[in-house]
């Protein structure tokens, strides 16, 4: 515990020799978070076309997540600096209040068939939903592993397009039920074999079939209630930083060019798990932003209220189309040690831990924003990337930043002439 309450004050080789002392990982794990192994070229070769080579980012451990009572260390991917100690110190300050309580619903995923053509669209509409039982049964056909899974095809729903720059035209929904996969292959192959059917029984031109990202059957929720105690910091008490992030909150609650930045920051700590477990961000962040103007008004994905006994209460809902199986989760040897890591064995247990990490991030932007500024605390990291990017040897990246935090002069520039002054010494 001692240890693991000073991981941050580890070197890199002792904090992956304390998460193999402690049983999380296995040495060819370790490895892969390591670097030492991981992906090969031969492996990203059958990835993806024209491979050349592949990209590394820096993956760190964000500690003290208590989700649903249980400890999970949270692999993140990111290049960005302070996300890893935001997220881990905001975890810590959740604990004071039980950490998080996390949900999700059933992992439902839409695809949608587009109908064109079609002569009289409520008649049309009707006869689709008449012959719904038909057209599951071919949807059922197209992946059995689902089925034997307690997955597959859930219903048809049938949507009118009135307003489009073509015109009128029907819109098929396909709900489907994808166990532990993100579900894209499944919906996709899926809506494929219903596509004659579709043609049929609508009289309609099947035109796109494709997944939609906008998952709003598939949302996971997030919650944390901090006494107000333990929100007190420097000269805040409790009650103002609370009162502050909430103020702070409704601000991007209304006004969409504060909520785009706002979500950003939740996105930071969603992402990089996103990432590190090799799911497919780009859906994860199409179905966040859509989620977040499904009302007609780009607003806040989460909300922040003061609670019955003065605590601060905060809640994050969005789709989260994660999987265990399919994509790069299986195939990517660092992937795979992430999500084992982290001691999840459902996709719905992933969800909530992302929601939950998404969460935390957005305390920390909210709190340090509403509070000292960001900059003080991110600079001072910041600063080391400049360094590394004015050419500091590995000895020098350290003392080069502290240099340029106590001048407070963070340039690349400044990187330069320092290493220069040190360099003719
Ligand atoms: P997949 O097809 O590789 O794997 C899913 C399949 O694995 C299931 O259909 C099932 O047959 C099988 N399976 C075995 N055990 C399972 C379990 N426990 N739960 C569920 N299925 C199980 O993967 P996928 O999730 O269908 O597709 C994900 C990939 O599709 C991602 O790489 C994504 O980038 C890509 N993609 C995304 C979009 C989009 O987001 N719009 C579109 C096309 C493709």
């Amino acid at each position: 515990m001692d240890k693991e309450n000073k991981f941050y004050q580890l070197t890199f080789a002792e904090r992956l020799a304390w998460l193999r002392e402690i049983g999380a990982l296995s040495a060819d794990e370790a490895a892969a978070l390591s670097g030492a192994a991981g992906l090969t070229p031969a492996q990203a070769d059958h990835m993806i076309e024209n491979v050349v080579g592949t990209f590394a980012l820096p993956l760190g451990i964000a500690q003290h997540f208590l989700i649903n009572g249980k400890e999970v260390p949270i692999p993140m991917a990111i290049e960005e600096p302070s996300v890893v100690a935001a997220a881990s110190f905001m975890a810590k300050l959740a604990r004071a209040g039980g950490g998080f309580t996390a949900s999700a619903t059933a992992p439902e995923m839409i695809g949608q068939i587009q109908i064109l053509d079609v002569d009289d669209l409520n008649a049309a509409a009707e006869r689709l939903k008449s012959g719904a039982d038909e057209l599951l049964s071919l949807a059922s056909s197209a992946d059995p592993v689902l089925l034997k899974l307690g997955g597959g095809p859930r219903k048809i729903q049938i949507r009118k397009i009135t307003a489009s720059p073509i015109g009128p035209f029907l819109v098929l929904h396909l709900v489907m039920d994808v166990c532990d996969a993100m579900g894209a292959n499944a919906i996709n192959t899926a809506l494929e074999g219903m596509t004659s059917a579709v043609e049929r029984i609508s009289g309609g031109r099947a035109l796109l079939r494709i997944l939609s990202n906008l998952a709003d059957r598939r949302v996971a929720k997030a919650r944390c209630s901090i006494p107000v105690e333990a929100l007190a910091f420097n000269d805040f008490s409790g009650e103002d930083v609370r009162d502050r992030i909430i103020e702070a909150w409704a601000f991007a609650a209304a006004d969409p060019y504060r909520a785009a930045t706002h979500n950003k920051g939740i996105m930071n700590g969603v992402d990089a798990v996103v990432l590190a477990t090799g799911n497919d961000w780009r859906a994860v962040e199409a179905g966040a932003h859509a989620y977040a103007a499904r009302g007609g008004h780009y607003t806040s994905l989460s909300m922040w209220s003061k609670g019955a006994q003065g605590e601060l209460v905060g809640e994050l809902e969005m789709p989260m189309a994660v999987g265990l199986v399919g994509g790069a989760t299986r195939v990517h040897p660092t992937a795979s040690a992430a999500v084992k890591l982290m001691g999840v064995s459902t996709a719905s247990e992933l969800a909530q831990v992302i929601v939950s990490v998404g969460l935390a991030q957005n305390l920390g932007a909210l709190r340090a924003l509403a509070t000292e500024g960001i900059q003080r605390g991110h600079m001072a990291l910041h600063a080391r990337q400049v360094a590394i990017a004015a050419g500091a040897p590995e000895e020098w990246v350290a003392p080069v930043a502290e240099q340029m935090v106590n001048e407070k002069q963070i340039r690349v520039d400044r990187a330069v002439e320092i290493l220069e002054e040190w360099r003719t010494r």
